[in-house]
């Protein structure tokens, strides 16, 4: 983990600092077909996305994505990985990630 030094206590961190640091694609296991634990390091893309939810019992954070892959619509089983898209706040399934990830690459010759 990496502290962030704050010399009068305050600490700022705009957006675009995560966003140039975080890789766009977040790959997690899904905890159930509607929601899925995170850690505090997504929270705010979570938020971003209207996808946050908090108050729960069994955690802290969680990320909703009921609505399934925001290509197909393919509904995430529990267990399953799948793609959360820091970027568009889109849940993506497996597949359609390593199809984004592909074509986000740079061009390889
Ligand atoms: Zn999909």
């Amino acid at each position: 983990m990496t502290a962030l030094r704050s010399g009068s206590g305050r600490a700022f961190i705009g957006p675009e600092v995560l966003v140039t640091r975080m890789p766009i694609l977040r790959f997690e296991a899904a905890d159930t077909t509607e929601r899925t634990q995170i850690g505090e390091g997504l929270v705010r893309f979570a938020v971003k996305a209207g996808r946050l939810e908090t108050g729960r019992e069994e955690g802290r954070y969680f990320l909703q994505h009921a609505d399934g892959c925001g290509v197909d619509g393919e509904r995430i089983r529990p267990g399953d990985p799948f793609a959360f898209d820091t970027d568009t706040g889109e849940i993506l399934c497996v597949g359609h990630a390593a199809e984004r990830a592909a074509s986000q690459r740079p061009t390889a010759n």
